[in-house]
């Protein structure tokens, strides 16, 4: 199997390859704007950083220069033209000062100004990514498409900026050496330039080089995020438990080794061609055109005597530099164009239009929700889940959506939320959903869902659902007293300072499956809004407790429209309307009374589950 089991990754992976291979050739255009990106969330972040990096750079390239190559040639020539000692060591202690002050001031822009910096470029990038994952529509996170590139860009957020600030800073110090060099060496004699191209012929060869290490980087970064999936399994607490009692551990870590086992591969396909690519540049880059530089100048040297060992010395040094910028430059640009392949699909992450809108409509003041002929199916799913719904939730009155498991009853609630938006016509106030704005529309409601989650941060938060505010803690509290869970805070002390798991906080308080929906329903409590959802909160709650939990929830938010989800019917008694949902259509509708007349779908469901606690009842009083 472990050979299956890679071979099978593999093949998942080749199927994008082609893609990718296209992905990667970037029209010119597209590579200056990808790179321009970069640079301008660097200027958003601090305006001066660019042109300080790149002045620093010249200026240090322009130093080094002088301090090295021509304080080289000058000491020479003027050794050559008899000049005094003192002249000549003026100068050069000149040359070296300059140099050292460049060097001096280069290291305190490093580390007074350009290290503070590099943190807030990352934070801003990955801000940018985050704040677009925020706004896309749930169906990204159900498509491993979205997961990938969401991996990809996050692999560019730290570094990529800065990466793109260095490779220009890097092109500028080439070419002002280059230019510097080349100058000096004419003036001896230009046949060396020509010996100082050879290495030109390297560039296809290195172009080859980084293509293959895209690529490669590519496929790896994605098997990575398979790789990170026992990863975050084995650490978050929710898997806890079946993990310790099931086999899962087992097939998870070979499920990582094999993910391992295909980077392994894939670097050992490439490994090969790379050392060949790279050793090919050695010999034609380095090698040769040192071995013929030096050969011809030591000829035209000691057997033509046409030049002085100090235009010798000069030359051997300058040329091979010559060569060594020139190669830097085309590596430069070759890292420009590289750049911006890897920003690509930070871009491509970013640019992904929301397919759920927003609209500029302000709210009404009030009103009732409507659905007109809404029909649903997910991108995944081979038919609909809802079909043809018609339904009103009036504001003030309390709704019950009833339906055995896997009816549409969350699917609805979703639509309601514009979690996904469907076909057909859903208002408020008579207006379409998709006309407001997303933020106002979605803020109308104080919702919990079935699976909710706490977060690792205070009780307190947990209950707004975001930052907490001065003068909040009363209606905390509150909240806390009436979804019935205010005591268990203040047992450990804690009270609305405690912190949710133990992620950050040894004290931190874990909860049982039905405190945690207490604490879920506090939430709802305190934000009472137009609308309240309770999409089956209470499934860890016996039917009692769930009875009377939605009899208080329902009295407390008697100015707010109620809608609330349960396969049990014992609470859908406390309704104003009961929609039952049957196979995703609407099969029945009407009060308690209404349906039971009727004595269709929900009669038949009502005496059956009101059998079944009958019974178990009676078993409990007879043990
Ligand atoms: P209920 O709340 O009534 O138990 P749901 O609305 O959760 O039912 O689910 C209705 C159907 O839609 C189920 O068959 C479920 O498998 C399917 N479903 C739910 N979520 C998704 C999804 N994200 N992608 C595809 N199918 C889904």
């Amino acid at each position: 199997m472990d050979e299956r089991g890679v071979i099978h990754m593999e093949k998942r992976l080749k199927k994008d390859k082609d893609k990718k291979q296209e992905q990667q050739k970037l029209p010119l255009r597209r590579v200056i704007q990808n790179n321009l990106f970069m640079l301008g969330m660097i200027h958003s972040v601090d305006p001066w950083l660019i042109p300080l990096r790149l002045g620093m750079s010249l200026f240090v390239s322009v130093t080094y220069f002088l301090g090295s190559t021509y304080l080289l040639q000058y000491v020479m020539n003027a050794i050559g033209e008899g000049k005094g000692f003192f002249e000549i060591l003026w100068m050069a202690v000149l040359f070296v000062v300059l140099e050292l002050s460049a060097d001096l001031i280069n290291n305190a822009f490093w580390q007074l100004y350009y290290e503070k910096r590099r943190y807030a470029v990352g934070q801003k990038v990955n801000l940018k990514i985050f704040e677009h994952a925020d706004r896309v529509e749930l169906a990204c996170y159900e498509n491993p498409e979205f997961f990938d590139k969401f991996v990809k860009a996050l692999g560019e957020a730290d570094g990529r900026a800065l990466n793109v600030l260095y490779n220009v800073s890097g092109i500028l110090w080439c070419l002002v050496n280059l230019g510097l060099c080349v100058g000096l060496v004419a003036s001896v004699h230009p046949i060396f330039l020509l010996f100082a191209l050879i290495p030109l012929v390297t560039v296809p060869i290195r172009s080859k080089y980084q293509k293959q290490t895209h690529a490669r980087d590519m496929e790896i970064r994605q098997i990575d995020r398979r790789k990170g999936y026992p990863h975050r399994v084995f650490f978050v607490s929710e898997y806890a438990k079946e993990l310790r009692l099931t086999k899962m551990p087992t097939y998870l870590l070979k499920y990582m080794k094999d993910a391992s086992e295909t980077c392994r591969r894939i670097h050992a396909q490439k490994g090969g061609l790379l050392t060949a690519l790279e050793c090919a540049c050695i010999f034609l880059g380095n090698v040769f055109p040192v071995a013929l530089t030096t050969i011809y100048a030591v000829y035209r040297t000691v057997v033509q005597g046409l030049m002085g060992f100090g235009d010798c010395f000069v030359v051997l040094n300058t040329t091979s530099r010559i060569s060594g910028e020139l190669l830097d430059s085309v590596e430069e640009f070759m890292n420009f164009r590289n750049n911006a392949r890897y920003i690509e699909t930070l871009r491509e992450f970013l640019e992904y239009q929301p397919r759920i809108t927003d609209g500029d409509q302000p709210l009404p003041g009030s009103g009732d929700i409507e659905l007109r002929h809404v029909t649903f199916q997910y991108e995944s799913a081979a038919a609909p889940t809802l079909q043809d719904i018609s339904m009103t939730f009036e504001a003030g009155k309390r709704i019950a959506i009833v339906g055995a498991n896997g009816a549409g009853k969350s699917t609805l609630v979703k639509l309601l939320l514009r979690l996904y938006d469907a076909q057909g016509d859903i208002t408020y106030g008579g207006v379409p959903i998709c006309s407001f704005a997303l933020r106002d529309y979605r803020d109308m409601f104080a919702a919990v869902m079935q699976d909710f989650h706490l977060f690792a941060v205070s009780a307190a938060e947990n209950v707004t659902l975001a930052r907490r505010t001065e003068g909040d803690d009363q209606r905390i509290i509150e909240a806390l007293k009436s979804a019935g869970i205010w005591d268990k805070l203040c047992e450990g002390g804690g009270g609305l300072d405690s912190c949710m798991t133990r992620e950050f906080d040894p004290a931190g308080i874990m909860l049982s499956g039905g405190e945690a929906q207490k604490m879920a329903i506090a939430h709802v409590y305190a934000k009472k809004n137009r609308f309240v959802i309770l999409d089956e909160p209470s499934s860890a709650l016996d039917p009692i407790a769930e009875y009377e939990m939605y009899r208080t929830m329902l009295d407390a938010c008697s100015d707010c429209g109620v809608i609330f989800i349960s396969h049990r019917l014992s609470s859908a008694v406390l309704a104003d309307k009961i929609y039952l949902i049957d196979g995703g259509r609407v099969a029945e509708c009407g009060t308690h009374e209404q349906l039971m007349a009727k004595d269709g779908i929900y009669a038949d469901m009502f005496c059956k589950q009101a059998e079944n606690y009958r019974e178990s009842a009676c078993e409990e009083v007879s043990a």
